[in-house]
């Protein structure tokens, strides 16, 4: 069910000792959860492990966007934290159960993910492929937001909070194109250290269960799917073809300034 083999071993010595092996400064996954005590990772079981491949994926974000933010924009990346939660969460956005799907909350710039999500919601309800680069696809998009926040333009979606060209759906967009970008280099951005990439490899298959994803969670598939009439005026992230757009329009073009879903007619 999980084909991806993207990630390659790492666990032999001299190697990253494990996941989370970058706790260092506070700044690490919130892996144990509560309900998870002491859920350890090394990185081939991020090929088999839903938590895991979280963790993993986090990683591979930080070395992406730590090597592409400073190249691109001039700025440092913070690595936001995550939180891997069952059941309920508190945030400093408001409590929250797994209902609502992974998320980002701005005022503590933590990404909270229910991994039981990609198999209930994303699979078993959406219709989405089962893929662990669909997984990655998800937290990349999280992370998309996070990128949003530190550049200014997250807060623009509470301006205009619905409908097919909304500051939401472009803040959405958006956050698709920097997964994108994400997949873009994580088989060429090294590890610390001038390591390996963490991401091995990223099939044409693994892209294309990515797409499918991208269009099973479109605003459109969602309303449909749920037996609910097709209505954009209430979209808030865009339909299937509009996130298809944007996520590959980041992968194929790996760039900050292509993801400028403000400036493009969407
Ligand atoms: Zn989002």
């Amino acid at each position: 069910m999980e084909h991806s083999g993207v990630l390659p071993d790492r666990s032999g010595p001299g190697r990253r000792g494990g996941v989370p092996p970058r706790g260092r400064e506070g700044d690490g996954h919130d892996v144990p959860t509560e309900r998870e005590p002491g859920h350890q990772c090394d990185l081939r079981q991020a090929n088999t492990d839903t938590v895991c491949r979280i963790v993993a994926t986090t990683e591979s974000l930080e070395d992406v966007w730590s090597s592409e933010l400073p190249a691109q924009a001039g700025m440092r990346w913070v690595q936001p934290h995550t939180t891997v939660f069952t059941g309920d969460v508190d945030t400093a956005c408001g409590a929250a159960s797994s209902a609502v799907g992974p998320f980002y909350c701005p005022a503590d710039q933590d990404v909270y993910i229910d991994p039981a999500f990609f198999d209930e919601v994303l699979v078993g309800r959406l219709g989405a492929p089962p893929s662990g680069a669909a997984q990655m696809y998800v937290v990349a998009h999280e992370f998309g937001h996070h990128l949003q926040t530190m550049l200014g333009d997250i807060r623009r979606s509470q301006q205009d909070p619905r409908g097919p060209s909304s500051a939401a759906v472009r803040v959405e967009l958006q956050a698709d194109c920097y997964a994108g970008l994400w997949a873009h280099y994580a088989t060429s951005t090294p590890g610390p250290g001038g390591g390996d990439p963490l991401l091995e490899s990223l099939t044409d298959e693994d892209v294309d269960e990515i797409v499918r994803t991208a269009e099973a969670i479109g605003d459109d598939h969602i309303q449909s799917s749920g037996g609910a009439r097709v209505d954009p005026g209430s979209w808030t992230h865009g339909s299937s073809q509009m996130r298809r757009q944007w996520f590959l329009t980041g992968y194929d073009q790996g760039s900050i300034r292509a993801c400028d879903t403000f400036g493009a007619r969407v």
